[in-house]
């Protein structure tokens, strides 16, 4: 089973998307960037699937593990969740973030256009006073924008940053 992004059902030829599966939520975003698009897609053999709510709940999880959430749409997780649900599923995406996920939880992915990062990467607070590092807590929130902790050495902000 292949699922498919966005990215590669606006790039790729119809006999590359044929036999594909994506999410419903991917339909809209289509629709919403182009219309002859949306009708070709129409015509070609693809399996749309709106994922349940356990998949979009285990899609959350996953994301919020690896701590890429906060760069990922609705749709992106739709994406992700018709992955992780689907034994055997190569995901084709050229989103780092999905990428990252896919490659934490052994999902096989391929890129659409870009070249596969080869670089897993994980992330972690970093004091903006004494440069001090910690991991990202547990209860952090990474959903919500520049959201920041305090460092215990000097008490200045601390911001979650990547660390490869
Ligand atoms: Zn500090």
């Amino acid at each position: 089973m292949r699922v498919l992004d966005t990215s590669a059902l606006l790039n790729w030829p119809p006999e590359k998307i044929n036999g594909g599966c994506c999410a419903s939520s991917q339909q809209q975003e289509i629709a919403q960037l182009s219309d002859s698009k949306f009708m070709l897609l129409e015509t070609l053999d693809i399996q749309w699937i709106d994922p349940s709510k356990e998949m979009k709940a285990e899609a959350r999880r996953c994301a919020m593990q690896t701590g890429d959430l906060a760069g990922l749409s609705i749709v992106d997780l739709d994406v992700l969740s018709l992955a992780l649900s689907t034994r055997g599923a190569t995901l084709y995406t050229d989103d780092y973030r999905l990428q990252n996920i896919a490659r934490a939880f052994d999902i096989t992915f391929e890129s659409v256009v870009v070249k596969t990062s080869t670089k897993q990467w994980s992330w972690h607070m970093k004091c903006e006073g004494c440069r001090a590092t910690s991991k990202v807590p547990q209860d952090f929130d990474t959903t919500r924008k520049n959201n920041t902790i305090e460092c215990e050495i000097c008490g200045s902000q601390m911001k979650m940053k990547r660390q490869s």
